[in-house]
């Protein structure tokens, strides 16, 4: 598969060495607290795992499959949820675990969601940010790497289904998309 790639953008090094960062953060973070946290799924399950990993607190965790109308490439807005939650929000603080935040739209609709819930708090931790593709006005609490407004695969991210088994973040070729 390496050689469908144009080039790899962040290492499986840099993914761990992250994930043990962002892991001590959130210890601390929720030291006093038995958090949930919420994977969007297909894409987060990757870094759930390497996260929690690092993350020295008692936990529960739990995901969520959503899908937001659009086509491939580019989100409407509109979410459909596909898988809930097996655990109620009320109370608990909450912590969403994204691959990426891009336009915004998803996660904003599960922040939203999850306060309309009555959870007790609500933050959110991602892999990747794209910050020139948000279309809402949406600063996530915690950030791995921030990504060019391209269009990323690797650590949990697909294209048609596939690349999610890549242990880095790459580019594609632009033939693999153009056929
Ligand atoms: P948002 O609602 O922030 O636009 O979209 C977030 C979702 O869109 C991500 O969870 C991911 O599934 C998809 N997405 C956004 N940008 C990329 C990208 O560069 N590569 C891949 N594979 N998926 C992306």
């Amino acid at each position: 598969m390496r050689d469908e790639l144009k080039e790899i953008l962040i290492s499986e090094e840099e993914i761990q060495n992250k994930a043990r960062e962002l892991g001590s953060e959130i210890s601390e973070h929720y030291k006093e607290s038995f958090p949930l946290f919420v994977g969007v799924l297909k894409g987060a399950l990757p870094f759930m795992a390497e996260l929690i990993k690092h993350v020295d607190v008692h936990l529960e965790i739990d995901f969520m499959d959503v899908s937001s109308y659009g086509n491939a490439m580019v989100s409407s807005g509109e979410v459909k949820i596909i898988k809930d939650l097996n655990t109620s929000v009320e109370g608990r603080d909450v912590l969403i675990v994204e691959d990426i935040i891009d336009s915004g739209l998803t996660l904003n609709y599960l922040i939203e969601l999850f306060h309309y819930r009555k959870a007790k708090s609500v933050k959110v931790v991602t892999l990747l940010d794209k910050p020139e593709g948000r279309k809402v006005d949406l600063v996530p609490d915690m950030s791995g790497f921030t990504v060019p407004d391209e269009f990323v695969v690797g650590f949990g991210l697909d294209y048609a289904e596939r690349y999610r088994n890549l242990p880095y973040i790459g580019i594609l070729k632009p033939e693999i998309y153009e056929g």
